[in-house]
């Protein structure tokens, strides 16, 4: 926990160059060196054909909601009591994978299937930047 309050990513060996891309405003992803096939999350292992090289390349940062909920019943409560209503939301971007994020920059009952979102980095804490989604154009 930080001073933000709230838990944060964690990041690992495989993670780390997506978490600091997001600290310079870079939506990154791992992509195979060997097939080609983006990992999200990034891993040590290409899950297409296992293979373990990689290089990281940047996302367009357009995707479309995949899937959505709203949250309105605050866990815990201490936490996020002053977030809700909010969105947790299953994005699928142009490169083909789902990430799990929020959408902002609307109300959450505007959220709607395949709604087109672009990325937005948000700066919790220092050097925690969270990558959330909102509407294209918005
Ligand atoms: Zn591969």
């Amino acid at each position: 926990m930080t001073e933000y309050g709230k838990p944060v990513p964690v990041a690992d060996a495989d993670s780390a160059p997506f978490w600091e891309g997001c600290t310079r405003g870079q939506l990154l992803l791992q992509r195979c060196a060997d097939c080609g096939a983006i990992r999200f999350p990034a891993a040590g292992i290409c899950p297409h054909c296992r293979a373990t090289g990689a290089e990281w390349i940047t996302a367009s940062g357009r995707a479309r909601v995949y899937s959505w909920i709203v949250v309105t019943h605050p866990v815990p409560r201490e936490i996020y009591a002053d977030d809700v209503p909010y969105v947790v939301a299953l994005v699928e971007l142009e490169e083909g994978v789902r990430m799990a994020t929020n959408i902002v920059g609307c109300d959450a009952g505007e959220v709607r299937a395949d709604m087109e979102v672009e990325v937005t980095f948000d700066e919790v804490a220092p050097d925690v930047v969270l990558p959330r989604f909102r509407p294209r154009g918005g």
